[in-house]
């Protein structure tokens, strides 16, 4: 049985892909696509020797080998330009996530799809995304144990196709997360609220400095934003 997120994060991935699944920790993702017919090839791709071996472990214990291949690396270190079509990346930060991409740049030439599932800082990937010539093709925002998980879903192409005039917001919110606005975003964006007002009137009480009215001038505008959406 796979989490709801990564279940959502398989849901994405193009029948009879390739797939690569980078931090792949046990490799569950990869052995479950591969269970269900949806990947026929998977390499799970770890950089902890740790995770790695579990990764390979899960993969024997599963009956798999054959199928999914565990390689040790750091990033898309681990795949060569053309070898995936699809690559999923979750459960790390959205920060985290864009420098992978960053960083493995020259292995992405072939356009694999890529679903991504940041634990925060999904703006960080959007930004990427759109200024590296990528498509945001969808998203999802979904709640499982008390957590909030997003999902974005990019392919190379005009990064500007699904965004409109109000570029600062969407790329904070996501363009088709603040267009459906479901329970879990109404949540998340409430509890993001709430953090950053007690910010804001911590900040209140605290001796001025032009540092601290920078970031809370920053705040106010995020609040104000995210109110109005
Ligand atoms: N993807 C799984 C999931 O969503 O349940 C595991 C998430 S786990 C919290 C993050 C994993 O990413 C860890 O096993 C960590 O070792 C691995 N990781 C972090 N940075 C990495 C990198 N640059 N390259 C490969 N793996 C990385």
């Amino acid at each position: 049985q796979l989490s709801k997120r990564l279940e959502t994060v398989v849901s994405y991935i193009p029948e009879q892909s390739k797939i690569a699944d980078i931090g792949s920790d046990h490799a569950y993702l990869p052995c479950y696509a591969v269970n269900k017919g949806i990947a026929s090839q998977a390499i799970a791709g770890e950089v902890v020797k740790g995770p790695y071996l579990s990764a390979k472990k899960q993969v024997e214990d599963a009956g798999l080998t054959r199928e999914v291949e565990v390689r040790l690396g750091n990033g898309l270190e681990v795949i060569s330009p053309g070898e995936v079509n699809c690559i999923t990346i979750a459960g790390m930060g959205g920060a985290l996530i864009a420098s992978i991409l960053e960083a493995g740049k020259d292995k992405l030439t072939d356009g694999p799809r890529l679903i991504l599932q940041p634990n925060v800082s999904a703006k960080s990937i959007r930004t990427w995304l759109m200024e590296n010539e990528w498509d945001l093709i969808g998203e999802e925002i979904l709640e499982e144990d008390d957590k909030l998980y997003e999902i974005l879903i990019a392919e190379k192409g005009d990064p500007n196709t699904h965004y409109s005039k109000e570029l600062e917001k969407e790329l904070l919110l996501g363009p088709f997360l603040m267009r459906d606005r479901n329970d879990a975003f109404i949540k998340k964006w409430n509890q993001e609220l709430r953090q950053w007002k007690n910010i804001v009137n911590n900040m209140e009480k605290a001796e001025k400095t032009e540092a601290l009215e920078t970031r809370k001038n920053e705040l106010l505008h995020k609040i104000k934003m995210v109110e109005e959406v």
